[in-house]
């Protein structure tokens, strides 16, 4: 190390870092394991060369988290509902229903009565009444629960699930929806081909054993040429019960998605029961939403597995303030305009300049994520940076999660709520300058 003094000896101490009152107070709030954690992240880092010794001090500062749990990060990604970064983000609405069902609630008590009531009757209330067309609606843990939840009452004990081979899809991280239905004792009678599937498919498949059919929205690909669907409307005259799995949770049509499937449009089509996920384009809380024919949605929520499957009180404030609330996050971001986002990032770019830090401001296409529309490109606008900003911003308090994107860090506003401009400022202005460069 052409002789200079080993940079590892210079490397500050637990102790004389711990005894700086600003680490000191954040021990208080965070538990001392947390900080020890943060700390001895940071040394083994300069101890790496990574950081510069002088610098532990500041950048375990930085990095020290405001919350003792999950950390909420900025997403700056431009992917509207990103499933590692916990897809839709509460409205305030949400987030204020949530922290008064903290602590003791009415959850399941009349206040009127004093008597028991349908847990979480006020949810159930708003879902019913955002989509008329449903008889009754139930809520469960996620979009897959609603699924094991139907497949096990419906087709649990060996019957047959009729679903079309272009339909069997791969949820994420391993997950596979025919894995899930199996897994749940049915039997999937898989029918047509990846690419087409006809009604007649469908029509030769039924028999005794037919417990319903099940329609599954594609939300995360699309198979483009050759091809051929059946839509909900022509299974329901097969007379069998039809399920469709619309996984965005859209309740209504959206006129900026219309590859999108809705609930209300499922079930006027003929759909005997709708699933959907609560924390996509639904913009709620991660809970799995049921909706339709009323006797089977009963069967559903009597059956011992629902006890298992069941939201609590946190989830089911979150979901009854989205459905009555105003617009969510998730609603805003997808219609943010270009124009507004290329003004809020030229603002920040130009503010970014006044303090000596030379950026771009680049066109990108944002898109709407996990949460489906996989076709759909939203116009967008990035702030572009060296590549080198991702892992600092990423370490630092707030979090900032950009996209990388052919050797650079880009940071799309759309997602970063307008006031959180300054933060995003300021987190790339802390990025300490000697791995600028490197
Ligand atoms: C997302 C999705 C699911 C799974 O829903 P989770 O809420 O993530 O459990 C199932 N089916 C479809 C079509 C989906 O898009």
């Amino acid at each position: 190390m052409n002789g200079a003094v080993d940079p590892r000896r210079r490397v500050p101490r637990t102790d004389v870092l711990l005894a700086d009152p600003r680490l000191a107070a954040a021990g208080a709030t965070l538990g001392r394991a947390r900080l020890r954690a943060v700390v001895g992240d940071v040394q083994d880092r300069a101890r790496r060369g990574e950081i510069p010794p002088e610098q532990v001090l500041a950048v375990a500062l930085a990095e020290l988290p405001d919350t003792a749990a999950l950390r909420p990060v900025l997403n700056a990604t431009g992917v509207v509902l990103h499933t590692n970064l916990g897809r839709a983000p509460l409205s305030t609405a949400a987030v204020n229903a949530v922290v008064a069902a903290a602590g003791h609630t009415d959850v399941e008590l009349d206040l009127r009565t004093g008597r028991r009531a349908r847990r979480g009757r006020g949810a159930l209330a708003a879902l019913a009444s955002a989509v008329p067309a449903a008889g009754a609606v139930h809520v469960v843990n996620n979009g897959a629960a609603a699924l094991a939840l139907v497949a096990t009452v419906l087709a649990g004990g060996g019957r047959e699930i009729v679903v079309s081979r272009g339909e069997l899809v791969e949820i994420g991280d391993g997950f596979r929806l025919p894995d899930l239905l199996t897994s749940t004792g049915a039997r999937l009678r898989e029918v047509g081909t990846t690419n087409r599937t006809s009604l007649a498919d469908y029509a030769a498949a039924l028999g005794p054993q037919t417990a319903f059919l099940l329609k599954v929205h594609p939300s995360n690909f699309v198979v483009r040429g050759f091809t051929a669907a059946v839509p909900v409307g022509a299974l329901a005259g097969l007379g069998v019960p039809v399920v469709a799995d619309i996984g965005s949770g859209l309740l209504a049509p959206d006129a900026l998605l219309p590859a999108e499937p809705d609930a209300a449009t499922a079930l006027r089509a003929g759909a005997t029961l709708v699933t959907a996920s609560g924390d996509k384009l639904l913009g709620g809380p991660q809970a799995g939403l049921l909706l339709g024919d009323t006797e089977l949605v009963e069967r559903l929520r009597r059956h011992p597995l629902a006890r298992a499957l069941r939201v609590d009180k946190l989830t089911l404030a979150a979901l009854e303030a989205t459905l009555t609330g105003p617009e969510t996050p998730t609603w805003r971001a997808l219609r943010a305009t270009s124009g507004a986002l290329r003004l809020r990032t030229e603002r920040l770019r130009d503010q970014l300049a006044a303090a000596g830090l030379k950026t771009e401001v680049v066109a990108a296409a944002a898109v709407v994520g996990g949460g489906g529309a996989p076709e759909v490109t939203l116009e967008s606008w990035a702030l572009a940076l060296p590549e080198t900003y991702a892992a600092p911003l990423r370490r630092g308090e707030p979090p900032v999660i950009g996209r990388l994107e052919r050797g650079r860090l880009l940071l799309d506003l759309r997602c970063v709520p307008a006031e959180y401009d300054d933060a995003v400022r300021a987190a790339v202005l802390r990025v300490p300058g000697p791995w600028r460069e490197n």
